[in-house]
């Protein structure tokens, strides 16, 4: 955001912070920074900024929350007559997960979600083949096998707006994933194949953190063919109600992190 707002820097400097890690600072001159806060493109991302920090109060989700499970409470006698919807829901957000733009947060909440409804589907007995994939060493995806880790992070744009050092930082240290070998280990995964309402889905997921042992039914390992990456064409207000309806049909509370 402020690249978008002030382009290239004036000037910039590295140096190693006390972390040990390399930072470079990007110094913008505040006849700049007081230049761009009148634009109208800074008026409007201080807006759109406010409406989204609004948006994400307690109250204003937990309202949200409700309202949704209101709907789903109408258009579902129970929740195992949600669970074709949720599994439809499931596809759509295990493809955003590995998407380049999904963050890390929103990534880990989607396989907790994952992983409640594979269990679910499994309690109603809807498993119809389980086997094992390991999937071969491959180059650390963190750090994309160059062994360290860089990545940026903006200063916010705040109301008051102290511009004086506005500035991007950037680290450059060892990958936290790999330890620096840029390999990363093959994984032992679960290929669960389920039949749910005459529609046939199958999931992956890493055994070692699935929480319960899946009885086998095929001993041969698996051929894992769902790994294919296609764009996705879903609004940020769809992800949030999709997430809620998995929360809703695994009898979690619709607030994340609070488990029933
Ligand atoms: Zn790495």
């Amino acid at each position: 955001m402020v690249r978008d707002l002030l382009g290239e820097p004036d000037s910039q400097e590295t140096f190693r912070t006390q972390y040990g890690c390399c930072v470079t600072r990007y110094n913008y001159s505040l006849l700049r920074v007081k230049r761009a806060e009148k634009r109208l493109a800074f008026t409007r991302a201080l807006a759109l900024a406010q409406t989204r920090a609004l948006a994400q109060t307690p109250s204003a989700q937990a309202q949200r929350d409700e309202e949704r499970r209101a709907k789903f409470a109408r258009r579902y006698s129970n929740p195992s007559d949600a669970l074709p919807a949720a599994c439809a829901g499931l596809l759509s957000l295990n493809r955003y997960a590995k998407h380049a733009t999904c963050s890390r947060n929103n990534r880990e909440e989607i396989y907790r979600l994952k992983t409640g409804l594979l269990h679910r589907l499994i309690d109603e007995g809807l498993l119809v083949t389980a086997s094992l994939h390991r999937s071969a060493d491959q180059l650390c995806d963190r750090c994309g096998g160059s062994g360290t880790y860089y990545t940026e992070t903006y200063t916010r744009l705040t109301y008051r707006g102290h511009y004086d050092h506005p500035y991007v930082e950037e680290y450059d240290a060892t990958c936290r994933r790999c330890q620096g070998s840029r390999r990363r280990k093959g994984r032992t995964y679960y290929v669960l194949r389920f039949a749910v309402a005459g529609q046939t889905y199958c999931w992956h997921t890493p055994q070692d953190e699935f929480g319960r042992v899946v009885p086998l039914t095929d001993a041969t390992p698996a051929t894992y063919d769902g790994a294919e990456e296609k764009p996705l064409e879903m609004s940020r207000s769809r992800f949030a109600e999709v997430k809620a309806l998995l929360r809703w049909v695994i009898g979690q509370k619709l607030v994340e992190g609070e488990e029933a």
